[in-house]
């Protein structure tokens, strides 16, 4: 039995009529960059999310990198972050010319420990940019208070988080800025590049949108400099088309990652309590917040290379996120970070093992998988 990481044709057949339909439309209108389908979109997905106004972009990336450019953070800024995320996270602020300051995870649920943001708090800091990693928000009531009181802006990294809510609050709807990617991969993904910026504020989302067609405010007549970093209209169409599905499929990834637990939580159950402590078994992703939409089932093992060769022996797709936290990319150097520096992020991509979790999963598979993992450990 194969068991791919992903597999997007599922998908796609289930809603094929749908999303033909749209995409035929925008072609036969040949209305390719920005226009009506892409606002539809924007103001679905704004709506989606609890926020007054979202702006197509062209990727999760350039969603990040036009919130820093739309705060006018530059070289002498200090953005503090996470060291485990993907690499877009920190890029964007490196790409603005400030500074990623990186602040280690909790190991518990991977995303920034707000415990340990505070003492790097300098005078240059100028914005916080917490990741709802995997899928699983980040504690974003200390991180707003930080902010508040330091007067800093958020930019939420909801990337792989579109859904998820914690405390009547939804990832993307609680810092001054909401990013998203419809990278293929994610809970909501394109067939193509794409992302948005949500916000609730009107002035910033004019900005916004100005920054995203090269800070042109009136025809030729440009206030900023920006890019050309905008949502084409064949991802919006897909977007759109998709977006009234994403609530139940979220709910098969819960689902999903439900039954993993019960047919692993032996594994998990023989370890002491302290998170990865075992040398040899298994730890599960804990759901520490409201809803978890799991864009990666995440478990640790200490000896992780191991269990995954196993796992790829039996026809089982896996993946590593990530493999070397980012305050030890060689790009990073200059920054001056050393190993040792951020351990739980250390020891977090030693051990990480992403596992099949994607909607359209059947039983069977979840317990082949289940079954590898048990005779693998
Ligand atoms: C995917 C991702 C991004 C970047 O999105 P792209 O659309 O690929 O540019 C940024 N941050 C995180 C956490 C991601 O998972």
């Amino acid at each position: 039995m194969k068991v791919p990481l992903l597999d997007l044709a599922a998908q796609y057949e289930a809603i094929r009529e749908d999303l033909d339909a749209a995409l035929a439309e925008v072609v036969a209108s040949q209305r390719f960059i920005l226009g009506p389908v892409v606002e539809a979109c924007e103001k679905a997905l704004a709506r989606y999310v609890g926020r007054a106004h979202g702006v197509g972009v062209s990727s999760g990336t350039d969603a990040l990198l036009v919130a820093l450019m739309a705060e006018d953070i530059g070289p002498g800024d200090e953005v503090v972050t996470t060291p485990f995320s993907f690499f877009a996270t920190a890029g964007a602020i490196s790409r603005v010319g400030a500074t990623p300051v990186f602040v280690d995870i909790d190991p518990t649920t991977f995303n920034i420990d707000p415990a340990q943001i505070e003492d790097r708090i300098t005078a240059r800091t100028r914005a916080l940019l917490p990741v709802h990693l995997f899928g699983q928000m980040a504690e974003m009531a200390p991180i707003m208070e930080i902010a508040r009181h330091r007067g800093l802006v958020v930019i939420e990294d909801a990337a792989q988080a579109i859904g998820a809510r914690h405390d009547g609050q939804r990832a993307g709807a609680v810092g001054d800025y909401g990013c998203f990617s419809f990278y293929p991969t994610k809970n909501l993904g394109g067939y193509g590049d794409g992302g948005i910026v949500v916000t609730d504020d009107p002035e910033r989302a004019q900005k916004l949108r100005a920054l995203r067609v090269h800070g042109e405010t009136n025809p030729y007549h440009h206030r900023f400099v920006g890019g050309n970093f905008r949502l084409d209209a064949l991802q919006a169409a897909v977007i759109h088309a998709k977006l009234p599905h994403l609530d139940r499929w979220t709910d098969a990834r819960i689902a999903n990652a439900a039954l993993y637990r019960s047919l692993l939580g032996d594994l998990a159950a023989r370890q002491p309590d302290a998170p990865a402590a075992s040398p040899a078994i298994l730890t599960l992703p804990r759901t520490v917040t409201g809803r978890h939409v799991f864009n990666q089932f995440v478990v640790r093992a200490a000896d992780r290379d191991r269990v995954r060769q196993r796992l790829t022996a039996a026809g089982i797709g896996t993946a590593v996120y990530y493999p070397l936290p980012l305050h030890l990319q060689e790009c990073f150097a200059g920054l001056g970070y050393r190993p040792g520096d951020l351990p739980n992020a250390e020891r977090a991509a030693n051990e990480v093992l992403a596992l099949p979790v994607f909607p359209e999963l059947t039983t069977g598979q979840l317990r082949h998988v289940a079954q590898t993992l048990h005779s693998a450990v």
